[in-house]
């Protein structure tokens, strides 16, 4: 009986039992994770590349779309975020993407009031401006 085709890296833990395996271009006998074969190695990456979407945990998709319009509906939507995160059932890295965009939101929202103040101080002749 022959010996069935393994991987030929070794791990610390012993040989890989990857399976996938193929004899490359160099004789060895690799497992996708370990081939070095330009067309595997796009191949891994691609499996790579699809079950790490797969895998990622998102909302529903019809989730409100986030509401920046005031601090009222951020608030909401941070509580929302947040729970999901905590609870886990939004991935981590989405979260976080999703409170630096209200991040981005609160700091416009500070801009546009710095904003409104200076036209008021304008108008009161508190401040030297083009308004009157
Ligand atoms: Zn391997």
């Amino acid at each position: 009986m022959t010996e069935p085709l393994r991987c030929i890296v070794e791990l610390a833990t012993g040989p890989c039992r990857g399976n996938s395996l193929a004899v490359e271009a160099d004789g060895g006998v690799r497992c996708l994770t370990h081939a070095t074969d330009p067309v595997r190695v796009r191949r891994r990456e691609e499996r790579n590349l699809k079950g790490g979407l797969a895998r990622l945990r998102v909302l529903e998709l019809d989730t409100k779309p986030p509401d920046l319009s005031s601090i009222r509906s951020m608030r909401r939507g941070l509580e929302t975020v947040m729970h999901a995160m905590v609870t886990g059932t939004l991935d981590e890295r989405i979260g976080r993407a999703v409170i630096e965009g209200y991040r981005v939101g609160a700091a416009l929202g500070s801009l546009e009031l710095q904003r409104i103040i200076s036209d008021l101080e304008r108008r009161l002749g508190l401040r030297a401006g083009k308004s009157a």
